[in-house]
């Protein structure tokens, strides 16, 4: 069995976040480059599958810049076995479809039985490509399952839902996206950090997976961009027995009630 991880490097949200106010994109040398939190947790639900049961591959598959290189070689020191890196001038601020396209043509390429991904990036937060991806490979899907169980042919998980949590089950092939719920990832030790050094790490062109980014499809288009406005000090309130009301006023003005 295969299992591939849909992993995205993105600005550690620990350090500064900017935007290019002339091309919209992540200023990706306003802070360090990190693999996506949420990404690392579904990185571990393989490794931990593949550890306890028989013939399970793990591959890491990602489009992004050159540094993505990098973080993909840390990645594999948590005990996957091969990664996959789509690296091409032409994708710089590729819109979801053509970001979907990209994943699906490599999963596509290097076939797999079951696609992990996060259920929402830290930096782009579109929250769609797993369900695009698996549009595209026509393979089952279940969003946003913050419990994951595998099986050779089944993968099954609980999604929170409105007033309780829903049990959802498919037969592989599937695609599932995961929450920050799953368990926190591992640190890699001194073994796995060599052991990755000779993983293989294929790096592919669009023209290696037949993809054509000026192709005349329906693109989204950024028309402009615009900074957050900067925090503001919080209002205090002092207790002077009538803090409760004061508070109820404000929650009330901000329409937050
Ligand atoms: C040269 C280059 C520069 C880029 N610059 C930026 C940038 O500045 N800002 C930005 O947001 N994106 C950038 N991207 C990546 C790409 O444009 C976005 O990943 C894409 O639009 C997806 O949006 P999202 O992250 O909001 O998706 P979401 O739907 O929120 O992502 C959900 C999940 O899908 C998977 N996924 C999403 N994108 C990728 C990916 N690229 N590779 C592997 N798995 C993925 C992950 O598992 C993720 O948790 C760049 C890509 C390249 C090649």
């Amino acid at each position: 069995m295969k299992i591939a991880v849909l992993v995205k490097e993105v600005p550690d949200s620990y350090g500064e976040r900017r935007l290019n106010l002339t091309t919209g994109l992540a200023d990706r040398e306003a802070s360090d480059k990190v693999l996506d939190e949420i990404t690392s947790r579904a990185v571990e639900a393989a490794v931990s599958h593949a550890e306890s049961a028989d013939g399970v591959e793990v591959a890491l598959v990602s489009m992004g810049p050159e540094s993505a290189e990098a973080t993909l070689r840390k990645t594999l020191a948590m005990g996957a076995d091969s990664a996959h890196h789509v690296l091409d001038s032409a994708l710089a601020g590729a819109d979801m479809t053509l970001t979907a396209e990209v994943l699906a043509g490599v999963l596509q390429r290097i076939g797999c039985d079951l696609v992990i991904a996060g259920d929402v990036s830290s930096d782009g937060t579109g929250g769609v490509i797993p369900t695009m991806v698996a549009e595209r490979m026509g393979a089952a899907h279940a969003t946003s399952l913050d419990t994951l169980s595998i099986t050779d042919s089944t993968v099954a998980g609980e999604r929170a839902a409105y007033g309780g949590t829903v049990t959802v089950e498919a037969q592989l092939p599937a695609v599932v996206s995961v929450t920050e719920r799953l368990p926190d990832a591992r640190f890699p030790g001194f073994k796995g950090i060599m052991a990755a050094k000779k993983k293989p790490l294929e790096t592919y062109t669009l023209a290696d997976l037949g993809i054509d980014a000026e192709a005349d499809v329906p693109r989204s288009i950024m028309l402009s961009v615009t900074e957050s406005p900067a925090r503001t000090a919080g209002e205090k309130i002092t207790d002077e027995g009538d803090a409760g009301k004061r508070l109820a006023e404000y929650l009330t003005e901000k329409k937050l009630v």
